[in-house]
């Protein structure tokens, strides 16, 4: 492999083992879109299986010598790849409003990625991703789990996620200090009545404030006149981590209604 292509800051640790890229490919069910959107496709190595007659691919690569890479020996056309940051990435400009998620993502910025996806999430059906092992843990975790937190209520809130396999760092070229492992996220039905944005806060806050009760962490959130409020809006008294995300979901339409 060409040492030219490595860059640090972009995090590239390149996938080697062909039957990986396969399996974390076949877990996509190709159903019910077009259009498989691969995040950071580096070498190609998962691209070359997702180039089936049957779906559009559109790759999102950061590095400009990727990108020619891929148009030369992979031979796909202009059109089904862009070159820029996925973080600044908008589907909308496109009119892209149906299509899958793919990547072996760069870790630097993996929490950031899945805040982009659930940014988008009514686009996207299914999402499946290859994260540091510990993040993925993280994602996945239940209530209850010390590594339960914002990533798994925000991300557990729009999506059925699966933890599938643990990826020994043997398998990159240049080999990371880290584990991987490849997580599924199947949405769930969209959520009509939610107001996303106070879930977020509220959920960001309660955790960054994890040993503090909602009713301290959450109080600016929280209407004074509405006093009682602790006995009106349920799981006041209790911390971040002992609420499940169905809580969540209460709680955000509780504090919304008496807003
Ligand atoms: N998919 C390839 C593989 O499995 O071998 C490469 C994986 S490598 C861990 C991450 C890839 O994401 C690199 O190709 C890197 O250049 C690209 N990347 C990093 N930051 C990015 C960003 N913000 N937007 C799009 N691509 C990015």
């Amino acid at each position: 492999m060409c040492k030219y292509f490595f860059q640090k800051k972009f995090d590239q640790y390149f996938l080697k083992d062909k039957n990986i890229a396969k399996k974390i490919v076949k877990c996509l069910s190709f159903k019910n879109y077009d259009t498989v959107v691969e995040i950071g496709p580096g070498l190609g190595i998962l691209t070359r299986y997702l180039l089936t007659p049957y779906h559009k691919v559109l790759l999102i690569e950061i590095d400009k010598a990727l990108i020619f890479f891929l148009k030369k020996f992979l031979e796909i056309p202009r059109d089904q790849i862009i070159h820029g940051d996925f973080l600044k990435w908008n589907p909308e400009e496109i009119n892209l409003q149906n299509f899958a998620v793919i990547g072996n993502f760069p870790y630097n910025i993996s929490s950031k990625i899945l805040f982009h996806i659930l940014k988008y999430y009514k686009y996207i059906p299914e999402c499946i991703g290859m994260f540091q092992k510990e993040v993925a843990k993280r994602i996945v975790s239940p209530k209850g789990n010390k590594t339960y937190g914002i990533l798994s209520v925000l991300v557990q809130t729009f999506y059925d996620v699966k933890y599938l396999f643990t990826v020994n760092k043997h398998v990159f070229y240049p080999i990371p200090n880290v584990q991987s492992a490849v997580i599924y996220l199947k949405r769930k039905k969209i959520k009509k009545n939610l107001n996303k944005n106070l879930l977020f806060q509220c959920v960001k806050v309660a955790f960054n404030q994890r040993r503090k009760i909602l009713k301290n962490s959450l109080h600016n959130f929280i209407k004074k006149n509405t006093i009682p409020y602790e006995y009106e809006i349920p799981f006041l008294n209790k911390r971040a981590e002992q609420l499940s995300v169905i809580d969540f979901i209460q709680l955000t339409k509780e504090i919304e209604k008496r807003k």
